[in-house]
Formats: structure tokens, sequence, C-alpha cells
């Protein structure tokens, strides 16, 4: 009896793509939505000259121990001598870029024929409470034939306590431990943002993102199989946000509107530039990436934001951010990278209004370098740019220069510099 689940990272799924034929990976995630012409190109593509019954196509949740999918199908071509089940935790939204695909194989009872296969969490693939699961299966019988099933979907449901459920058109938000008012804050939070999201990259998500919310420590941990207590560090992981199954998971450690209007937006914006930037591998620094999931925010980010940077100018501290990687987002200035980051992307929009938040994403989505990016879209140079930015601030506009060290070679640039928060 060997049971194996596989998280596939890029190289294999590029592999498997490779071995599968392009259609197998890129079919649209909805089953009710055009799928049949896709599967039937699959289903070709395998060569198939037999009848395919599905009799029962059914999944278990048995959070936290994992899943069961079962199957009962038939072949006239003849007995079925190999099952595969595939599934992704999000809807499959991107042609090009891939979504990782995990994969176990299927048990065959003889005596029934009833196919089974069990996936158990392992503290690398983990995911917690009420993701999606969209599978399918990929079976073979005894003359060759072979036969891909249409998509089923579930959840990956805790029925274990009582969770609140709220879904918009934007978001769906499941609720543990919290008030009754929670759902409806995340649903109220993600409305006041949603034309600023649709400005910002000139459309929405094209998925919905999950936002799963837990209230107290103990049912956060309980999914992450064999966290490390790291309480004794003074560090103390309290969110995931995941492109991988296309939302975010996140304990309370304030109040819920900060939750809300705080982490969550913060956080939404991440998956917008994990979905729309999927494709980039040239250099983007972290404190932009962080500045802009900030300035998504909508709790007291401006007020906190405004302070800490002024102090900043006031010590004459201010580092420089267009130059080099600029402010860290990491240690223990990891505030600077968040906090100028934000003032830089509310710097761009009090110029040329949240246009030009799109304009750079468009550009950074073509693959450009970051700072031909900024220059394409607001037509000024970088030192021109930090220098305004700068006397906007109230620091003197004197850019330091930043010695020259080494200039790294544009192949040698780290293919995925992009930081995307545990936590935020
Ligand atoms: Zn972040």
């Amino acid at each position: 009896m060997k049971r194996r689940a596989l998280a596939v990272t890029l190289p294999l799924l590029l592999m498997a793509l490779a071995l599968l034929g392009a259609n197998a990976l890129i079919t649209p995630a909805r089953a009710d939505e055009a799928d049949a012409p896709a599967l039937a190109a699959v289903a070709q593509a395998g060569a198939n000259t037999a009848e395919w019954t599905v009799e029962q196509m059914d999944f278990t949740s048995r959070y936290p121990q994992g899943f069961v999918f079962t199957l009962r199908a038939t072949s006239s071509g003849g007995e079925i001598v190999s099952a595969r089940v595939e599934w992704m935790h999000r809807p499959h939204t991107r042609a090009k870029e891939p979504i990782s695909v995990r994969r176990a194989t299927g048990e065959i009872d003889p005596n029934t024929g009833l196919i089974t296969a069990t996936w158990e969490p392992t503290q690398s693939t983990a995911v917690p409470p009420w993701v999606g699961v969209y599978y399918r299966w990929r079976l073979r019988d005894a003359a060759g034939n072979e036969f891909v099933t249409d998509e089923g979907y579930a959840e990956y449901a805790d029925t274990s306590r009582p969770w609140q459920r709220t879904e918009t058109d934007e978001v769906i938000v499941f609720a543990n431990g919290l008030s009754d008012e929670m759902g409806d804050l995340v649903a109220a939070a993600m409305d006041a943002q949603r034309q600023k999201y649709l400005d910002g990259w000139g459309q929405a998500l094209p998925y919905r993102p999950r936002v799963i919310l837990f209230g107290d420590m103990e049912t956060w941990l309980e999914w992450q199989i064999g966290h490390q207590d790291t309480t004794g560090l003074g560090i103390v992981r309290v969110g995931v946000t995941s492109d991988e199954w296309g939302g975010t998971v996140q304990v309370i450690y304030g109040t819920e509107e900060e939750l809300a209007y705080g982490t969550v937006l913060h956080e939404i914006e991440h998956l917008y530039q994990r979905e729309f930037l999927a494709g980039r591998t040239v250099f983007t620094p972290g404190w932009f990436i962080e500045g802009d999931a900030s300035f998504y925010q909508l709790d007291d980010v401006h007020r906190v934001a405004t302070d800490y940077v002024a102090d900043l100018v006031r010590r004459g501290d201010l580092p420089v951010l267009l130059q080099g990687e600029g402010p860290v987002t990491f240690g223990r200035n990891a505030l600077h990278g968040y906090y100028l980051g934000y003032k830089f992307f509310e710097y761009l929009d009090r110029q040329w209004g949240i246009a030009i938040h799109r304009q750079i994403m468009d550009l950074l989505v073509q693959n450009m370098p970051f700072t031909e990016a900024i220059e394409t879209a607001t037509g000024q140079s970088v030192l021109e740019l930090e220098r305004a930015w700068r006397e906007w601030l109230g620091a003197p506009g004197v850019v330091p220069t930043l010695i020259p060290t080494w200039t790294p070679l544009p192949f040698l640039a780290s293919p995925t510099p992009m930081q995307f928060g545990s936590g935020k």
C-alpha cells in the first residue's frame, strides 16, 4: 500500500507540462465553465477508443488529518489498471505561469472496483482548513485507453467546530472564535477598497480569495503539522498568505477592525502581486512590494507611516530609496521598507493619481527592469523623482549617492526577489 502526495514545484511542473501536453494543466478551473472541450482534447491526447462512465466521484475531508478521494468508474475497453488524482487548491486562472498541482495515486480495490486516494498533510505540505480543492482523476484501462474526468470541487472542511462563513462577490471569509461581525467587517473592508484594487491593476483578481481567520492560537496551530514553538524566540507566526491556495490565513492579535481593514487588505494586495506578476523574473525591491501592500491598508497606516518617516527625516536618517536595493523589509529596520514604501506610493498617488500604480504594474508585468519601469511611468529619472519625493517629505532634496561597488550583471540578478510575507 503506497500512497504518495506530491507538491509539484516549478521545474517539476514544467516537466509535467512537457510530458502531459499543455491541456492537462491549463484547463479552466471551474467545471461548469466551458471545461468540456479542453477535457475532450486531453482525453484524445491520451488515445482513447473506449466508452468511459463515471458512476461516483467523492471527496471527504478528514481535517486536520487530510482528505480522501473516492471514485467509481468503468471503461468499455477493460478493467481500470491505473488511477491518479490531481488537485489544486485554487482555480487555475493563469494561462502561462504554472500553479502548483498535487497528486496522489489511487488504489483500486480488486473486489469492489472502488478507487481510493488519500492525502495526509506533512510539515511542508499542510494547508489550512477551508481551502478549495479542484480535482480530477486520470485513468487508464487494460487496453491502454486513457481518460480524464470532469473537474470536481470540494472544500477542506473543518466540521469539528463552528465556523462563520461570509461570501460576497469578492471574497469568501471563514471565521472561528471571533465575533459574529467578523465576516461582515472583512466584506465591508474589501468593498471599501474594491475600486482602488480595480484602478490599481486594471482588473480584479480572477478568483475569489479566501480569508480564513482564527480567534485563538490553539486552533490556528492545529493545521500546521509539526509546527515549531518559536514563542521563546519572541517570534510567533500569525499569518500566511498563499498564491498556491489563493488566500490568507490569520490569527487575531489586535482588534477585529485592524485585522479586516489592515492585515487582510494588505495581504489581498500581495495576492494581486502574485497573480499578475507571476511571470516576472527580474528584481523587484522588497520595499516596493511591502510599501504597495501597505498602501492598500485602510487602518491607521497613514498616520503610523507618516510619523515613522517624519522621525527619520528629523534625525537626518532618511535612507536612499531608488538606488540599489533600497530600505530593507526584514531584521531590525524592517519597518523602514514598509513605511518608506508606503510614503513612496502615497507620493506617486498624490502626483499622478492611482493610474500611475497601474502603469508601473503593467510595465513590471512585462518584465521591465524596476528602475526603467519607474522612469517610464513617471517620465522622471529616479534621481529627479527621489529628490522630489525627499522634498515632499521635508528632507533635503540632495540624494546621497551610493558608492558604486559591484553592479550585478542582469543575468545574475536573483530570480525571485519579491518578498511575500508570512505575517505581513
Ligand atoms: Zn506584506
